[in-house]
């Protein structure tokens, strides 16, 4: 596809999208017009890769998304912080899911000595530091993409540090349960790694549907179900 073709592309792409949702289920686009109660805040990185309801099998309506480069959490970015705190206290959201992913530009970035220039290189500094603060660890990883891999899961992990500080979901993980989630994405197999980072590590497979996977997906299309027996499949019913 011509790249000045992308567009009308998409719209038309988006014309036979609606026509077909609505064809399956007249219901659904009303319902979504009639308001919001996703059960998972998801704060990823921006890449085209990582499309957070596409990759988790989802819908609309199911996920409050936050992402930019590098999926970088950081306490003073007002961006960031709004978006947490209207999911969290507001929307009340039950799972926050912080998701790093393989091939990640703003990860090989980091661990290049070249600056990307502009506002770039000053958005990558929490990156950087995390490169410093590990430098042994990531020198010792001789394969390039294993070590892209390894910083943006220490990535992740400072992340989550930064969202267990968060005033709002401290009060939130006290008061009602919240659950925060640290995690991976394969882009190469298309497969989330739960870090065990986060409030309760210990999930296999899709972060944050063990249990309670029926209050994640209940609108009237169809029904995705959830199994984390270690295969990590999935099912529409
Ligand atoms: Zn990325």
């Amino acid at each position: 596809m011509a790249a000045e073709d992308a567009f009308a592309y998409a719209l038309s792409s988006n014309q036979a999208w609606a026509g077909y949702k609505g064809h399956q289920n007249p219901d659904f686009f009303p319902k979504l017009a009639s308001g919001q109660s996703p059960a998972i805040l998801w704060l990823g990185c921006s890449d085209s890769r990582c499309p957070e309801t596409t990759i988790l099998g989802l819908q609309p309506g199911d996920v409050f998304v936050h992402r930019n480069i590098a999926n970088i959490i950081s306490p003073t970015d007002i961006n960031t912080s709004a978006v947490i705190e209207y999911a969290v206290t507001h929307l009340k959201v039950k799972h926050v899911v912080l998701c790093g992913h393989s091939s990640c530009g703003g990860a090989a970035a980091a661990l290049s000595d070249v600056r990307v220039g502009g506002v770039l290189d000053t958005w990558l500094v929490p990156l950087k530091a995390i490169r410093n603060a590990n430098k042994e660890e990531l020198s010792s990883i001789t394969d390039d993409k294993l070590r892209g891999v390894r910083i943006a899961e220490l990535n992740v992990e400072a992340g989550i540090n930064v969202l267990m500080a968060n005033p709002a979901v401290q009060d939130a993980i006290a008061e009602r349960g919240l659950q925060v989630h640290g995690t991976f994405f394969d882009i190469g197999s298309g497969r989330i790694r739960d870090l065990g980072l986060g409030t309760k590590g210990g999930h296999n497979g899709i972060p944050g549907l063990n249990g309670d996977a029926g209050d994640v997906v209940r609108g009237k299309h169809a029904m995705l179900v959830f199994r984390t027996d270690g295969a990590g499949s999935m099912q529409a019913r």
